[in-house]
């Protein structure tokens, strides 16, 4: 999901002008098979389990009432139980019911201290804002809904009951451990009026954003059932394959998850070269049948009014571009302009952390702001270039990170939307040809968040949060720094291996906050349990301070939680320099470094001494800015 989100926010506006800055800028950058391979552990018990993930094949077939954005749906879902339990009840998302006053999304709109601008607008002044729920607002014939027509499991007709956006299936027979159930439904929907991420009529004009659209199984893995009720935050879903047709207007243009399997029945572009498109119209509809093999979601949108370009970006993937040709042509030059940036991005993430595993990616104008999607994004489209850039490095990077690294976003918020930010800054670096240091900002914007009183711990589920700005910048920045400050651990070089060997090991399952730990410490050959408690469980801070320099000797000591090894830059009286590295003794090793290598720091003393070659001058702890210190301003000691 994009940032932008964020900086809507009326708790934002209130923050000090260098905040609100770096924030600006962030948003300009923009801001989820069955192999028993790999063995992971429960970071909440720490009971070790052999690796396993249920299984999802949907065969859907939807006929889209584009007059009254009703539509009528079967689905056949042969659900795999590859868990060790047997099941005797299983659970589906209905996200469309959170689209209706006095859903609890809508009741969370009313007591959220900083809604989201998109959601709720203030409608009161800037002193004194007043939100208004615009799911509170909505008309019978605006709200969303899912309606359950018959629910079958093995062809007999099974209990079910609506829990708001969740429903519970109590089964006729357990599926057993190992062992198949295929479940028929029939469903009608609403598709809402365009209040988040999926609906119709997106503020752009386009008609059909549909994200999060069908009856999906929720995903049942070593931590039990994620039925989240859907409020604001974001997914998690079970691998599996999708044939999924939609009939619709003959002149709806389509784009989204999954390969076209009749495009020559469809033409919009998507015919084979060269060849005769012949349109099977029925009733003034045609039906696109899509196929897409081993994902974890099916979304796509639809418009009258969408063009569609097509470019390569190696000999397996192609990237398709659809968007409003009504758009003016300063949008529409940023939308060809992108495609190019968009290519170079897709290589640069190929090489950086791994293959896209896909032929297709599709950028597709619709939804809200940006949001990642298999095999697509929807993203709103009358940006600026650098916005249009920004917002397509990061929904792409999401491809990775979430996508095929399909990691859990309600419960491990960091984890996809730090990793995507930290991936999409290397993108920028590279790119962007920038040397500087980039993460001023985002170390900046982290340490105002501490200082507020209003930091929350990363375990903290993604709805949970008391404020959306707790969890934006904990998600993103928070989240993002947990890679860069793993560079001050264990060195850059490490750091891109620990993600490639992340993508290979965890490509296509769902990897774990504790996964992606194991795999630090396996490349590096240092120990990394207490990083990942401190940064990722505690609310414990980084902050080291230089207590006192004699002629040679330095004191430094610990004021923070979080102990961390040390890089000194000492100078001295002669005008010369050495750096030294004091390891920290629980990572019982060290990463390579070329400095003067002193004796360990245990954490549990918290203060060192030791003496330097020279008569020391000035001193400097940490000057590579990538150790997140909250009080730089005792970092650097000048003997006067
Ligand atoms: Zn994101």
């Amino acid at each position: 999901m994009e940032f932008k989100t964020i900086i809507l926010h009326q708790t934002i506006r209130k923050m000090k002008k260098i905040l609100y800055i770096s924030l600006a800028v962030l948003s300009l950058i923009s801001c989820k098979s069955t192999q028993k391979v790999a063995s992971t552990v429960n970071v909440n018990t720490g009971t070790a389990t052999p690796y396993w993930q249920q299984h999802v094949n949907y065969t859907m077939s939807i006929d889209v009432n584009t007059t009254d954005y009703q539509l009528n749906g079967s689905q056949k879902l042969v659900y795999t139980n590859n868990s060790p339990d047997d099941l005797t009840t299983v659970f589906y998302h209905l996200y469309f019911n959170a689209f209706q006053p006095n859903s609890e999304m809508d009741a969370r709109l009313h007591v959220i201290e900083d809604p989201d601008g998109r959601m709720a607008p203030n409608i009161g002044t800037k002193e004194n804002p007043v939100f208004e729920s615009r799911i509170s607002k909505l008309k019978p014939n605006e709200i969303g809904y899912q309606k359950i027509i018959s629910l079958q499991q093995d062809g007999v007709d099974v209990a079910y009951e609506i829990i708001g956006t969740i429903l519970k299936v109590t089964l006729n027979n357990a599926i057993k451990s190992g062992e198949k159930a295929t479940f028929d439904m029939k469903f009608k929907s609403q598709v809402p009026l365009q209040i988040r991420r999926s609906g119709r009529n997106n503020k752009e004009g386009v008609a059909l954003s549909m994200a999060q659209w069908y009856p999906k199984m929720a995903e049942y893995d070593f931590e039990g059932w994620h039925a989240d009720a859907y409020i604001a935050r974001e997914f998690h879903g079970v691998w599996g394959n999708f044939d999924v047709t939609i009939t619709i207007d003959k002149d709806y243009i389509l784009g989204g998850t999954g390969y076209l399997q009749n495009p020559n029945e469809i033409g919009y572009g998507y015919q084979v070269k060269g060849s005769n498109v012949i349109k099977k119209i029925k009733d003034n509809k045609l039906s696109w049948h899509f196929v897409a093999p081993n994902v974890h979601d099916f979304t796509w949108a639809a418009d009258k009014d969408f063009t569609h370009d097509i470019v390569k970006v190696n000999d397996k993937t192609k990237m398709h571009f659809l968007y409003k040709k009504s758009l003016s042509e300063n949008f529409k030059a940023n939308w060809k302009e992108m495609q190019v940036d968009a290519v170079n991005t897709m290589r640069f993430y190929n090489k950086t952390v791994g293959e896209y595993p896909y032929k297709q990616y599709s950028i597709i104008q619709g939804g809200d702001g940006g949001m990642e999607y298999g095999m697509c994004t929807l993203i709103t489209g009358k940006r600026p270039l650098k916005s249009m850039i920004g917002v397509v490095r990061h929904e792409m990077a999401h491809s990775w990170f979430q996508f095929v690294l399909a990691t859990n976003e309600s419960k491990h918020p960091w984890m996809d939307e730090g990793f995507t930010s930290y991936i999409n800054v290397q993108a920028d670096q590279k790119l962007d040809e920038k040397k500087e240091y980039p993460y001023e900002r985002t170390y900046q914007t982290y340490t105002y968040l501490v200082k507020s009183g209003k930091n929350e711990p990363l375990t903290t589920q993604g709805d949970r949060y008391h404020t959306n700005m707790a969890y934006g910048i904990n998600s993103y920045y928070k989240g993002l720094i947990f890679l860069s400050q793993l560079e001050y651990l264990i060195g850059k070089e490490n750091v891109e291996k620990t993600l490639q060997k992340f993508f290979t090991d965890f490509k296509m399952k769902h990897p774990s906050p504790n996964d992606i730990m194991r795999t630090a410490e396996k490349v590096s050959g240092v120990q990394l349990d207490w990083y990942l408690n401190e940064w990722t469980q505690t609310l414990h801070n980084v902050d080291y301070r230089i207590k006192s320099v004699s002629d040679k000797e330095i004191t430094l000591e610990r004021l923070g939680g979080i102990p961390m090894p040390i890089d000194l830059k000492v100078v001295y009286t002669d005008g010369s320099s050495d750096n030294y590295y004091i390891p920290l003794r629980m990572m019982l090793g060290s990463k390579k470094t070329k400095a003067t290598h002193l004796k360990d720091w245990a954490w549990a003393y918290p203060t060192y001494k030791f003496t330097a070659k020279k008569t020391v001058k000035k001193v400097f702890i940490d000057t590579s800015k990538l150790m997140a210190d909250v009080d730089l301003s005792n970092n650097v000691f000048l003997v006067e």
